[in-house]
């Protein structure tokens, strides 16, 4: 088949080497120069390096800092959850190595499938915008804003977090290593604003990088359709995000490889989605009615229990131990 794939983010960048065998071709919005992969670079090294593995790169290549801890600030405490593979690592590089050797039309926004008259297939990577499938009715778009930062003087040495209330989003602090940090925040309404700011001048801070876009955390039950003609979501565009912790790397590589098994396919690709992220909708609507206050953890209960016995039977999964009581924490926040 000849396939376009339209954005060269994770999910995009991986996608093109999973498809041998094909005439594959890449379109990036944005000049080469100026591409960049907005994102804390927060994963889990277990889950992530055997899908690495399959496009010939090692990802231990790419870790900057190996967690031992998070420290979970909820307001009126703290706990300290302890981490079974949660790395930072070099996103960016990691995705300008797997779009190497590969033909990628820089600076082109593509806007419609109609300019892909020669192509079978068009794969909407795009992210956010989701350019060539339909608007996502009620989308949940939280603004996130982020300065790679370099000090002698940051406070923690391990990953931080701090939710905010409601579930509205969260203050995270990333460390990358000598003396450097991804730091933070996503709310709903931006209400960060300024906060990021006095962390830098409090621990004087040197600004590497400022960067920001908000992420979505509508999961695929809701970013339906996947498809629009010969186009097909994968990715966020169609809501592969961890509603509670907007965390999208691992999911958009596997709803990738998900594409990859059902090339050509439509209709199985999308019921086979469904089926994978089906906790993601779960999740959705945990975070949605703490969201709209109406969460009650009696009535709760049963969905923080099933998210909950999700995460402990995947802790490699998220890289991160899970317990029943500091879940029941955070659902106070
Ligand atoms: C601030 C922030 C921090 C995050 N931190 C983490 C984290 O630590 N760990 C984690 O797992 N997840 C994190 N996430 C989420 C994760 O980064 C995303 O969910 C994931 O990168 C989505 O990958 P993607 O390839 O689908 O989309 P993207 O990475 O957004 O890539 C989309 C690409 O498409 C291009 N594009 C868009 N529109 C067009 C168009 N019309 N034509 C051509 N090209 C186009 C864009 O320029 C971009 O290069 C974070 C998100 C944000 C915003």
């Amino acid at each position: 088949m000849k396939i376009a794939v339209v954005g060269a983010g994770v999910a995009g960048s991986y996608l093109i080497n999973r498809l041998d065998g094909h005439e594959v071709e890449c379109f990036e919005q944005r000049q080469q120069e100026k591409w960049y992969t907005v994102c804390a670079w927060g994963t889990s090294r277990p889950y992530i390096s055997s899908m690495v593995k399959k496009v010939g790169l090692n990802f231990d290549d790419y870790v900057l800092h190996t967690g031992d801890k998070m420290i979970v600030d909820y307001g009126t405490g703290s706990f300290e959850a302890p981490l079974k593979g949660l790395v930072t690592y070099d996103k960016h590089r990691l995705c300008e190595d797997m779009l190497k050797g590969h033909k990628i039309h820089w600076g082109t926004q593509v806007r419609s499938v109609d300019a892909f008259g020669d192509f079978d297939m068009v794969v909407d990577a795009t992210g956010m915008p989701r350019s060539l499938l339909p608007k996502v009715k009620d989308d949940i778009l939280v603004p996130c804003l982020e300065y790679q930062v370099r000090s002698s003087k940051l406070p923690w040495d391990d990953f931080y977090i701090r939710p905010y209330r409601g579930m509205r989003g969260y203050f995270w602090f990333f460390p990358l290593g000598d003396g450097t940090a991804h730091v933070g925040a996503g709310e709903l309404n931006g209400a960060y604003r300024g906060e990021l700011e006095a962390f830098l001048k409090k621990y004087d801070c040197e600004v590497i990088r400022k960067i920001g876009r908000p992420v979505r955390i509508v999961p695929p039950a809701y970013c339906q359709p996947f498809t629009n003609g010969k186009a097909v979501g994968v990715g966020e565009s169609i809501g592969t995000v961890y509603p509670m912790l907007g965390e999208g790397i691992i999911p958009s590589m596997q709803c990738v490889e998900t594409l990859v098994q059902n090339l050509g396919d439509t209709e199985r690709y999308s019921e086979e989605i469904l089926k994978q992220y089906d906790i993601y909708a779960k999740v959705f609507r945990f975070v949605k009615s703490k969201i709209d206050g109406n969460f009650s953890l009696v009535r709760n209960f049963p969905e923080l229990f099933a998210i909950y016995m999700h995460m402990r039977s995947n802790t490699e999964r998220y890289g991160l131990e899970t317990h029943l009581s500091d879940m029941i924490k955070l659902s106070h926040v």
